[in-house]
Order: C-alpha cells, then sequence, then structure tokens
C-alpha cells in the first residue's frame, strides 16, 4: 500500500481524552476513532492488526479441533428467561442492551453466547456418540460497560472470540481445559505478549474452575498475586494465603470500655494500646437478592484484614436459598440514606458489635428480619478480642466466643490475600503483586446452563443426562491494544512482528530524486511479491516527517532509499531497537524474510 493513497493522518499531540499510552498511540497514530463513549471504529492499519490476531486465535482453536461457526448478535429475550440471566443482565448488571422490536418482543445485543449455543446443543446434540463437541467464533460483542474506558480496553462493542465445548462428563471436559490452556499460551506467545496463567473466580458455579491469561502491564486493571516459585498466580479477586500471626491480647477479663472518637481501627488501637490482631471487625453490608429481598449482612473479620467482596459475594449467592432467591442482584456498604430505609434507630456506625440486636431491622415484606451474620476464619480462633459495644463511643474488651458473644454460625473465608502474605503452598514463598490486563478466560461451566435449558444427551447406558460444558474466550480486540501497551517507546508503537499491520515500510526521503523513488518502487514491489506485507512512504513530504510517522505507527522494519544508494545499498532500521545497517540492495528481501521468519517463530 501507498502512503500518498492511504486515510493516513497522525496526531503530533496526545488527544485529551486517552489516559494510558496505548490509547493514546492507537489515536495519534490513525489506527483507531472514538465515535461515542466505548465506540471505535477500526481504520484499516487496526484491521490489519486484529485480522492477524484473529488468525493466530484461529489457527489455535482449529489445531485443537474446535470448528468455527457465526452465532446471531440478536438474541430473543426468552433464552435468557430459560437460563435465569435476562434479569441479572439487563437489571442487576444492566450491562446487555436490550431492546423492544417492532413486533413487540424483547430481543437482547449478545454480550456472550452461552444461551444461544445451548439451544442449539439442545436442538442437535441427541447421544454420547456426537461428543465431545467445540464449537467458536470470532465476533463483534456488545456490553453496556459502566466505565467504558482506554480505548479498546473496556469498549461498549468489541471483538471477541467466544469458544463453548460439550461433553458427557467432567473428564472430557478437563481435556478440553487443559488443550485450551495450552491453546491460549500459544495464542498469546506468537503475539508476542508477555503474560500469566492466573487462578481466576468462577463466580457462585463452582466447577473446577478458570483461569484468565494476563497480560502484564502497569495500566492493567487487574491485580495478580503470585509467588517467585512460579508455582502460585492467581487474580487477588480468587487468591489465598496465610493470614499472618497474631499478638496475644494485653486484656485478660472482660469490660466495656469508654473509648471516645474510635471508629477506624487505626484509632481504637492507638487508645487501648492494642494490635489490629486484638480486634474483632464488624463490617455490614447490604444485599439484594433477585426476587427483590434485601438482606442485612454483618462480617466480622480480625481488625487487620479486609473483606474481599467477590468471595462474599460467592458466599451469599450460596446462601440465596434460604431466601427463596437465586442469585444476588447488588451488594453494597449501606450509606446514612439507605440506613434509614431499614434502620429502626441510628445504628452505632464505629461500634457496632457481632452480636448487635436484630431489633435495629423495621418489619417490613421485602426486608430479611434478621442481620446474616458471618464470620471469617480469621476472627473464629480470637481470645480475650476487643470489639465494638453496640453503642457509640465504647468498646468491650477482653472477649470471648460463645462466652459474652455468640460466634456466628456461618464461618467463611473472605479475606482478601494481599501481597507480603506468605502462601498456602509454601509459607517460605511471599505474594508478590504484579498488574496485568485480562486477555483471556477458560472457564469450566459445568452443567449449570444445560441443566437450566433441559440440554441433554443420552448415554451409552441410554439415560439422559445434562451436558457438560467449558467456555473460552479472548479478547481480541483488546489483545491487540495491550501489544501497544506491552512495547512502545517515546517515539511510538513497537508491534510484536506477528501481528504487526506490515512488516516493513519503505521509506523515500526525496519523492522528486528520480533514483531513490525508482529503487522504493522497485523494492516496494519485491517485498510484496516475496510475501513481505511492506508500505511504501511516497508522500511528497520532508524526510523528517516520513521517519516520525514510521516510527509512530510501529512498523518492524524501515527501509530508506537515502544516501546509500551510491553503494548500490538502502539503509535498514529495525522499529525496536532503532539498529540501523546498510544492506545491499539484492539482499533486501532475503534478509528481510530471515529476520521475520526469527521474530515469529
Ligand atoms: P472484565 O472482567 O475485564 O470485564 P469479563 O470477565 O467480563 O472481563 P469475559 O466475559 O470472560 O470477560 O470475556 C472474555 C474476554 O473478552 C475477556 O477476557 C476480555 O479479553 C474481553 N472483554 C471483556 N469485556 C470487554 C470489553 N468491554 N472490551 C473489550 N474486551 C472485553
Ligand atoms: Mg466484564
Amino acid at each position: 500500500m501507498r502512503l500518498s493513497q492511504m486515510l493516513f493522518v497522525t496526531l503530533r499531540d496526545d488527544p485529551a481524552d486517552a489516559e494510558i499510552p496505548s490509547h493514546k498511540l492507537l489515536l495519534r497514530a490513525g489506527y483507531i476513532r472514538r465515535i461515542g463513549a466505548g465506540i471505535y471504529a477500526y481504520l484499516p492499519l487496526m484491521w490489519r492488526v486484529l485480522q492477524k490476531v484473529s488468525q493466530i486465535v484461529r489457527e489455535e482453536m482449529n489445531a485443537t479441533g474446535a470448528q468455527e461457526c457465526l452465532l446471531p448478535q440478536l438474541q430473543p429475550a426468552d433464552l435468557w428467561r430459560e437460563s435465569g440471566r435476562w434479569d441479572t443482565y439487563t437489571k442487576a448488571e444492566g450491562i446487555m442492551f436490550a431492546l423492544i422490536d417492532r413486533r413487540d418482543q424483547q430481543v437482547a445485543l449478545g454480550p456472550t453466547h452461552e444461551e444461544v449455543i445451548t439451544y442449539i446443543a439442545r436442538d442437535m446434540i441427541r447421544s454420547y456418540r456426537q461428543l465431545p463437541l467445540h464449537l467458536y467464533q470470532l465476533q463483534t460483542k456488545f456490553r453496556d460497560e459502566i466505565r467504558p474506558r482506554f480505548g479498546l480496553m473496556r469498549g461498549r462493542e468489541f471483538i471477541m472470540k467466544d469458544g463453548y465445548s460439550f461433553h458427557a462428563d467432567s473428564e472430557s471436559l478437563q481435556k478440553t481445559y487443559d488443550d485450551m490452556y495450552i491453546a491460549y499460551s500459544n495464542m498469546l506467545r506468537r503475539c508476542g505478549l508477555k503474560f500469566r496463567a492466573v487462578e481466576a473466580d468462577s463466580g457462585a458455579i463452582g466447577g473446577s474452575g478458570s483461569t484468565e491469561f494476563m497480560v502484564l502491564a502497569e495500566a492493567g486493571e487487574d491485580e495478580v498475586l503470585y509467588t517467585e516459585d512460579g508455582k502460585y498466580a492467581a487474580n487477588v479477586e480468587k487468591a489465598v494465603s496465610l493470614a499472618g500471626d497474631g499478638e496475644v491480647s494485653p486484656f485478660t477479663s472482660y469490660e466495656k470500655r469508654e473509648t471516645p472518637g474510635t471508629e477506624t481501627i487505626e484509632k481504637v488501637c492507638n487508645f487501648l494500646q492494642c494490635s489490629p490482631t486484638n480486634i474483632v471487625k464488624n463490617v455490614l453490608y447490604q444485599t439484594v437478592y433477585d426476587n427483590g429481598m434485601t438482606v442485612l449482612v454483618l462480617v466480622s473479620i480480625r481488625g487487620d484484614q479486609e473483606v474481599n467482596e467477590v468471595k462474599l459475594t460467592n458466599e451469599l449467592t450460596k446462601l440465596a436459598a434460604n431466601y427463596q432467591a437465586k442469585t444476588i442482584l447488588s451488594l453494597s456498604v449501606p450509606d446514612a440514606d439507605s440506613q434509614e430505609k431499614w434502620a429502626t434507630k441510628p445504628l452505632p456506625v464505629g461500634y457496632i458489635a457481632p452480636d448487635i440486636s436484630d431489633d435495629y431491622i423495621k418489619p417490613a415484606k421485602n426486608i430479611a428480619n434478621k442481620f446474616l451474620r458471618l464470620v471469617d476464619q480469621t476472627a473464629v480462633g480470637l481470645k480475650n478480642f476487643v470489639t465494638g459495644a453496640d453503642i457509640s463511643g465504647y468498646h468491650v474488651v477482653g472477649a470471648n466466643w460463645n462466652e459474652q458473644i455468640k460466634l456466628p454460625e456461618t464461618i467463611v473465608d473472605i479475606r482478601k490475600a494481599r501481597p507480603g502474605d506468605r502462601a498456602v503452598h509454601d509459607p517460605s514463598q511471599i505474594l508478590q503483586s504484579a498488574r496485568g490486563i485480562e486477555a483471556g478466560h477458560i472457564f469450566q461451566l459445568g452443567t449449570k446452563y444445560s441443566q437450566a435449558m433441559n440440554a441433554t444427551y443420552t448415554n451409552e447406558q441410554g439415560e439422559e443426562k445434562p451436558l457438560v460444558m467449558g467456555c473460552y474466550g479472548v479478547g481480541v480486540s483488546r489483545l491487540a491494544q495491550a501489544a501497544v501497551e506491552q512495547s512502545y517507546d517515546k517515539d511510538g508503537i513497537i508491534w510484536p512482528v506477528a501481528i504487526a499491520p506490515y512488516h516493513a515500510i519503505v521509506t523515500v526521503p526525496n519523492i522528486n530524486d528520480t533514483e531513490q523513488m525508482e529503487v522504493g518502487e522497485k523494492l516496494y514491489t519485491e517485498l510484496n511479491k516475496a510475501g513481505i506485507e511492506t508500505l511504501l512512504d511516497d508522500r511528497n513530504e520532508r524526510a523528517g516527517v516520513k521517519f516520525k510517522d514510521a516510527d509512530l505507527i510501529g512498523i518492524p522494519y524501515r527501509i530508506v532509499t537515502g544516501k546509500a544508494l551510491k553503494d548500490g545499498k538502502v539503509e535498514v532500521v529495525q522499529r525496536a531497537t532503532k539498529q540501523a545497517q546498510e544492506i545491499p540492495l539484492d539482499e533486501v528481501v532475503s534478509t528481510l524474510q530471515n529476520w521475520i521468519q526469527e521474530a515469529v517463530k
């Protein structure tokens, strides 16, 4: 392609609405343009990158025996009602774009395709002989993200590869899951990315787990905890660790103490001269279940620990049946306004006790009349502890479970693992922290969807069984931008060769110089013929501008038909290293072929 004929517009300055380097660079280099919040046009250079990523994804998927298909983006609401996700996706999370068509039917723009694929499986899979089966597609997904940001990283319209596998049993699922683990690792490696596969939260579905593939970058929205021995890595949402040892309590007898102005753990510790590990901290949450029931949740946890709200959400989902519900719609820390809605009198905020009276809750049909009391494991073993006295300005000290205060029935593990904690698999290993961009997520679904939607098969014994499922997603457009986030310098993008929009750019410093132009044209033709995807900068611009633009758009190899021509050579510059060397004209094609081959190995 000739630059003189391309829509080639680069910006000198950083666009105001871009925060992270990759977003700024893709805008400046003319790869993308913002059309609306979380909505982007992929311009020709970007589209080439996306197609290269897609091709690598396809090759790795096909190598596992998965088959490509294309599912509809418009999805009838009824399918989502069958799976029970219509309300969660349209109301609770509100992530699904839903609309009403001219027939007055509700439809949605697909954010994901478990419902559609399960419908197909229900219709078409009859027997164990048809299993296992794995279908995938590459497609634009729609999600009404609350905070679309960072360009393609979190769009409201983005390209995903999603695949769904069906199995007779969990061993078969495990095998495909393991294959996907390898396929995903291959995809990211081939795209030239530094990444880490980490244990991830699977929500309340359970199953035997899920793995996220994190591209390592400072701008990543996710935190990963890992150990140096390489044996443990998990998303902080899922991570486990050993809590540090607590200190022996300085209190030996139970007493109520006036502790004015001590609403925080730090202030209590200062006032009472004790360690945060001597305190039982009580954190109040409010959750709404999908049947509209509001439940007040009191979590008791050791004072030096924090609650992991993802783990808490999972526990609350498990308890949904106790409230005749299936799932939770929201979880929040009730502020003064929401407290007023259900509290009979002002709560002793900052001084709440684990056994706070249920009388604080107004009788109402859609509010559970008792606190749901959960205690984290870190608080269970405490002796002579300090905790709120349920009166503003007072704590109790020297308290013991089941002597003065009843131990809550439900014991849970919902503390947040933190960098610096000791690892569970080997206490001599200390958790380290890194930031990552989630590029892919593989997931053992089990029978959640097949059971809800009644998708079954007949096994060898003639019995009807629910299909066992897995699902596997990779964010193609996010991954492409993540590559830039990992690879750039002050002059612009440095594309990994495998996904660069073009391999090479022939820069003609002065198009009015006939020899420069002729050699440029010739190399341009020869390189393309040899399969080296090459641009020709034949614009009537100053050489400096052309060099700057070539650096900005990040093409791996730049060939300059300049001064060296007098010796029958051209200058070839590698974008990543800025290394320049003069190469005889007749060796340019073979040299580049070698370099490219080496780079995409
Ligand atoms: P996140 O936690 O980042 O919102 P997710 O858990 O919702 O991601 P999945 O539903 O597992 O993501 O989707 C599979 C992949 O699609 C993700 O790993 C990610 O690469 C990509 N993806 C998800 N949401 C977006 C988005 N809004 N914009 C771009 N890519 C996305
Ligand atoms: Mg999401």
